[in-house]
């Protein structure tokens, strides 16, 4: 059993994931990446085309070292979500994660061929993201959100209750 501390605790706090370079999880081991698609790659409902020049660098440099993408999302948009991991070069679980339960990201794992002890889970989401990957014992990064623009859900619930938790440990903007 996971203590609930532990659930709500990333390995790693950046600010975006930029920050988390492809040596750096190389260093830890780590051959695979899950990631979260909105607000962690690109904004909320965000354009196709508006992904930065960073993270495409950045996703770049992590099929240079040989680590492996897979997006995990819980959107509804599955074709977005295929068409843009089509577009960026990695796979993507065909159907709403379901984040925090893992069985989306352990889909993403056997698509990556990937154990969750060798694996990140990058995400802007505590409750989802963080939570899910940390019941598998994934490394677990947690980025700024790229945009203010969110479920409603997200905004008016998840976001205070993850200040309370994180109690200002987020990563300071740029
Ligand atoms: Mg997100």
């Amino acid at each position: 059993m996971f203590s609930l501390s532990r659930l709500l605790t990333p390995s790693l706090i950046v600010r975006a994931v930029t920050d988390c370079s492809a040596v750096f999880l190389q260093e830890r081991g780590i051959t695979a990446v899950v990631s979260d698609l909105d607000n962690t790659l690109l904004p909320y409902h965000g354009a196709d085309d508006a992904v930065s020049p960073e993270v495409l660098g950045w996703l770049a440099d992590l099929h240079g070292v040989g680590i492996g993408v897979c997006l995990a999302s819980n959107t509804t948009r599955l074709g977005r979500l295929a068409r843009l991991a089509a577009s960026w070069g990695i796979s993507h679980v065909p159907r709403t994660a379901g984040k925090p339960g893992t069985a989306g990201i352990r889909h993403a794992l056997d698509l990556l061929g990937a154990e969750p002890q060798n694996a990140a889970m990058v995400g802007d989401q505590l409750f989802t993201d963080m939570v899910g990957g940390n019941q598998l014992g994934m490394f677990t990064v947690l980025v700024n959100p790229l945009s203010t623009h969110e479920f409603v859900g997200t905004r008016l619930v998840s976001r205070p209750l993850e200040r309370l938790v994180l109690r200002g440990a987020r990563a300071r903007p740029q």
